[in-house]
């Protein structure tokens, strides 16, 4: 069911202060200190009942409050209470954060204890779905929240940053803006049908338009850097058994992480590892190497390597330069065949060997390699990490001070919205009536509304609330 929320601007006015929710906001286990976090009606009273110290309920909002946590009359542990009083808190609700030692067992006796008291346990996201709801924070801000906190690269957490500060959200409104504008004036020409009146210039709505999906564009365009600046780069390592991938993958990584062997075929699944390159993760896959077997194991080796180099950002195609495998040639023919447009580095590996070439093989003098590399004495190897960044983003650059658009949902909506307005923009041309005018652009207008959450269902915010972690 889709349900219309009222602006954000309309619902900061009036907070709703729910069922008071508790939870441990800190992550679990050993640590200096743990948070937990309580919000909703009444909760600086609810804590008062478990907290001897000052008298809570006659404090100010933004004070701290040094006392204990007691349960039946016994203490559990001395804390820091902060008081936030709506709706100047994160959710907009009364909140109460209470700063205890940390260590799962201790922190969750004082969560308890919250719950005891009378404060029921937040479910994931929960603290973030009610900012939403009070208007504190748009839906793609509280999407930021998510992504900030499983961010798992610099840049990620950059691009996160500028969304939590509601960039998307500013650019949304601004567009919004325009359409409601010139919605209004098509829709008022249609009381006024018989006088057959233009409030609208059509040449002003055609620069409208076209202005719009230019603007929209510009925005789209940022996507694929946004996807890879969000997600990593899916990185596949392919080349013949023994060519050296997983001894590479270990010196980009700096560590031991993937099975290195002399036996060839050892790589018999695909083995995943975060690799993090000048603020940009990499997802670096090793393979089993993509060559015809009969060993039936292996075979499926294969067959998962082929599939990863089709879900891949970007290829690594490793040879040995000393001991060329025949098949090298053939298997780089092939990927280049079935993927043309993916970003392909030929690596040469081993080149510390170079000069024992004993045969220089004929499937050797076929390869053209981008960059030769020794992962035993470091050469080649600075460079072949800028080659891969290169290779990815092309000339862009990751301007993370800018805003990129990183979620596929965001993309098809302004997808959606591009459509319409553009459906708009050819109607003009074509002498489209007023009306049908109009439905376009209410269209475009839903779908901007699907950004920032002016539009939602129940079912987009329990999957955007449920990737949260619980006290979030
Ligand atoms: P994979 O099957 O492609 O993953 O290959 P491995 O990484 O397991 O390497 C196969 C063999 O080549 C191992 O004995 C490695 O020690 C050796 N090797 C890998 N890289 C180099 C290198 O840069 N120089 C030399 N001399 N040997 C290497």
């Amino acid at each position: 069911m889709q349900t219309p929320n009222p602006s954000a601007e309309q619902k900061r006015a009036e907070i709703t202060q729910r069922e008071p929710i508790a939870a441990i906001a800190t992550p679990s286990g050993e640590g200096g200190i743990a948070v937990i976090r309580v919000s909703g009606r009444d909760s600086i009273a609810l804590v008062q009942r478990i907290f001897s110290g000052a008298d809570l309920t006659a404090k100010a909002s933004h004070t701290i409050h040094y006392g204990c946590i007691t349960r039946n009359e016994r203490i559990l542990d001395d804390v820091l209470v902060s008081l936030f009083r709506a709706p100047r808190s994160y959710t907009g609700e009364e909140t109460v954060e209470i700063s205890c030692h940390g260590g799962v067992i201790n922190t969750q006796l004082v969560l308890e204890a919250v719950l005891h008291a009378g404060a029921r346990a937040a479910e994931p996201g929960e603290f973030t779905q009610r900012a939403f709801l009070n208007g504190k924070i748009d839906l793609s801000q509280a999407e930021a929240v998510a992504d900030l906190i499983h961010a798992r690269s610099k840049k990620a957490a950059e691009s996160s940053r500028q969304q939590l500060e509601g960039k998307l959200g500013d650019y949304v409104k601004v567009f919004r803006q325009q359409i409601i504008d010139a919605t209004a004036m098509i829709e008022l020409e249609l009381d006024f049908i018989e006088e057959d009146v233009e409030f609208a210039s059509r040449d002003d709505l055609r620069r409208l338009f076209t202005d719009l999906v230019s603007s929209i564009d510009q925005l789209l365009e940022t996507y694929e850097t946004g996807r890879i600046v969000k997600h990593g780069v899916r990185t596949v390592f392919a080349g013949a058994p023994n060519a050296g991938k997983s001894t590479l993958l270990n010196t980009l990584m700096g560590r031991e992480r993937a099975i290195v062997s002399d036996i060839a075929g050892t790589t018999r699944d695909v083995i995943d590892a975060d690799w993090s390159y000048d603020g940009l993760l990499f997802t670096l896959t090793d393979t089993a190497g993509l060559r015809v077997t009969d060993d039936a194991i292996e075979a499926e080796g294969v067959r998962r390597s082929r599939k990863a180099v089709a879900e891949a950002d970007l290829v690594l195609f490793l040879s040995d330069l000393q001991n060329p495998d025949p098949q090298d040639a053939q298997v780089m023919a092939e990927i280049r065949a079935q993927w043309p447009e993916k970003p392909l580095l030929v690596v040469g590996t081993k080149a510390d060997r170079k000069e024992l070439l004993k045969q220089p093989a004929e499937a050797q003098a076929r390869i053209r390699h981008d960059i030769e590399v020794s992962s035993l004495e470091g050469t080649g190897i600075d460079e072949l990490k800028r080659m891969m960044k290169d290779a990815v983003l092309e000339n862009r650059d990751i301007d993370t001070s800018g805003l990129l658009v990183t979620s596929s949902r965001h993309r098809d909506a302004l997808e959606k919205t591009r459509r319409h307005v553009h459906t708009a923009l050819k109607g003009l041309d074509t002498g489209l009536t007023g009306d049908l005018l109009s439905i376009d652009l209410r269209t475009a207008l839903h779908e901007l509304g699907t950004i920032t959450g002016e539009i939602t269902t129940e079912d987009l915010l329990d999957s955007i609330f449920s990737r949260f972690c619980i006290g979030k």
